[in-house]
């Protein structure tokens, strides 16, 4: 399992519900959780390591000992959005060293189900809010580069430019399948 970058197809790919939590899904589970503090992220979803499951893993102090904060969220709905919005810089581990302006929902009621099968809500505010609605946009294929404000995109360019250069010289060497 590793983490794809932008534009890799997968990261358009929505996501299906899972219908069992078997051992696989614990193990998926914990290798993203693992993946994402190797990173230095605070949120994995399943699309982001092509796998086309709604499963996403978040902590939003990024601190791997702090194991009361780690949330692994199975088939998540978001339920309500509610106090207004909130600017602020976002990034992705599907497109490093990209940080631009999103705006989001300032609270965010979401309904998921745990590893246990036991359905949970979350009511989540400000920077944990906004991990849950960037994390869950993922599992419907929706990409922070779609919500950027229009200087946002802009600045976001030469980013995303180099990003398909990148990927296309990996499909040449091999790395990565090609389109077809
Ligand atoms: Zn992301």
């Amino acid at each position: 399992m590793k983490i794809v970058h932008y534009p890799h197809p997968a990261l358009r790919h929505v996501a299906k519900p899972l219908t069992a939590i078997d051992a696989e899904v614990r193990r998926y589970a914990r290798q993203m959780l693992d993946l994402m503090y190797a990173a230095k992220g605070l949120g994995l979803a399943a699309p982001q390591v092509a796998l086309p499951y709604q499963l996403l893993v978040l902590n939003y102090t990024g601190d791997p000992t702090r194991k009361e904060d780690e949330c692994v969220a199975i088939n998540p709905v978001l339920v309500e959005k509610k106090g207004g919005t909130q600017d602020g810089q976002e990034g992705c581990l599907s497109f490093p060293d990209l940080y631009q302006n999103v705006k989001r929902a300032k609270t965010v009621v979401v309904r998921a189900y745990d590893l246990e099968g036991q359905l949970f809500e979350v009511t989540a505010s400000d920077l944990a809010a906004r991990l849950w609605q960037h994390e869950i946009d993922h599992l419907h294929g929706i990409l922070y580069i779609d919500k950027m404000g229009l200087l946002g995109k802009r600045a976001a360019k030469p980013f995303l430019e180099e990003f398909e250069a990148r990927y296309r010289k990996a499909q040449q060497r091999g790395e990565i399948p090609s389109d077809d």
